[in-house]
């Protein structure tokens, strides 16, 4: 399988901008800026079926589209690089080693939907990488690829690269405009949405790092080529981050619609010492959990929503039979309870309350009816609040408890771990 944004990843030379353009680099941006309409790139990629990879799945073609297109006030494309969803490490790699493919995204997008400026929201923990795109992006502008009249098209664009300060909640698209209108990092009540009314109250656009940067090759070789690497509704290739017991972790670039059996045991190369599966988180540490019996499903959006799970941002966290599943869900409940940002009583609260339950049941101290209201507390969570995150910290409690009942039990009733050790 040909790849594309990982064809390169660990050789440095391909940071430069020399070797990127060797390998025809920045000439899909020349054809959209020069030969297409901002118009005609919006169908091109729509037709590509490319989806926000950041989690949410929404098409990205149908979203810039959402700009308005006669407003005369100046609108904004920020590239949300705030990956902190735990078990994805996806866009660090892209801008560690093919930062040039990014900012070339960067340019077709803003030419796509009018925008002067972009902001690129890199995660604060994410500064040696950060420092190697902003290293990139000089380089582009000594080239005269940003700045004024790109190409001799009167088209201009700057681009700035801010770092976060280590928040999870600033990779909400709204608390990350908040974050970087210098604010706190809550989430905002939506309506309106960011391509009507974003940052500063301008129309905006937000994408993710890796959906920014699959723009060039659909512009190169047209959005049905791209499409048909993929699924019938979600276009294209993906980068998997896959972590946890297996072989060999890392980044697989492959086309979505492989099945997850496929992504473990042959490119992560199986279980690790032998041991048997037991779970998988699919798609980041907020989607809901796997057995070892669910792993034939096609990582696709719709393939994990027809299971009652999710593909997220594809980090695949694989856990063997000696894994302890009330710990590693106690460890999960106590990161979305720190990074809670307070707003809404459901998830400030509920996540405490889902921590502290975890935390008896898995010191030894459980009591009748603590899985009842681990889920009763979930479900109140779910639905209730202004922002994903409280979603993303219920899901994980409802489907480890519902799928491994038993395992919570012992803990509970016998004051003991069934993890085979
Ligand atoms: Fe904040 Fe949680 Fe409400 Fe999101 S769901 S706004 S993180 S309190």
């Amino acid at each position: 399988m040909e790849k594309i944004l990982s064809k390169h990843f660990f050789n440095p030379e391909a940071r430069r901008l020399s070797f990127y353009l060797q390998n025809d680099g920045y000439e899909a941006a020349r054809k959209a800026l020069t030969c297409m309409s901002p118009q005609e790139i919006i169908e091109e990629v729509m037709k590509s079926n490319l989806r926000g990879l950041g989690g949410a799945g929404f098409p990205t073609g149908r979203k810039w589209s959402f700009i308005p297109k006669d407003s005369p006030e100046p609108r904004y494309l920020v590239v949300n690089c705030d990956e902190s969803e735990p078990g994805t490490f996806k866009d660090r790699h892209i801008i560690e080693w093919t930062p040039h493919t990014l900012l070339e995204g960067v340019m077709i997008a803003s030419f796509a939907i009018g925008a002067h400026q972009c902001f690129v929201y890199a995660r604060g923990e994410y500064v040696r990488y950060a420092n190697i795109l902003q290293t990139a992006l000089e380089e582009a502008y000594r080239a005269g690829f940003f700045g004024k009249n790109i190409f001799g098209t009167g088209f201009d664009l700057d681009v700035m690269i801010h770092l976060g300060a280590g928040a999870y909640i600033c990779g909400e698209e709204s608390a990350l405009l908040e974050s970087l209108e210098g604010k706190k990092g809550w989430p905002r009540l939506k309506p309106p949405f960011p391509a009507v009314s974003g940052l500063f109250g301008r129309p905006t656009i937000i994408n993710n790092t890796e959906t920014i940067s699959y723009v060039p090759v659909i512009i190169r070789n047209g959005g049905e080529w791209f499409s048909r690497l993929g699924s019938l509704k979600s276009g294209g290739m993906r980068l998997y981050s896959v972590s946890g017991h297996i072989r060999k972790p890392g980044v697989y670039e492959l086309p979505l619609g492989t099945s997850l059996r496929e992504i473990i045991y042959t490119y992560a190369e199986g279980m690790r010492n032998g041991r048997k599966l037991k779970a998988v988180i699919p798609g980041g540490s907020s989607t809901p959990v796997l057995t070892a019996q669910e792993i034939d499903v096609k990582m696709d959006f719709e393939s994990l929503a027809a299971i009652g799970s999710m593909l997220g941002s594809a980090g695949v966290i694989v856990m063997d039979e000696s894994a302890c599943l009330v710990k590693a869900l106690a460890v999960l409940g106590k990161f979305y309870q720190h990074e809670s940002c307070g707003q809404c009583t459901p998830c400030r609260e509920g996540t405490g309350w889902m921590t502290r339950i975890l935390h008896r049941i898995l010191t030894g101290r459980g009591v009748k009816g603590d899985l009842e209201n681990l889920v009763r507390v979930a479900n109140n969570i779910q639905g209730n609040t202004i922002c994903a995150l409280g979603d993303g910290a219920a899901m994980p409690m409802i489907s480890f408890v519902t799928k491994f009942r038993e395992e919570f039990e012992s803990h509970i009733f016998h004051k003991r771990c069934t993890a085979v050790r």
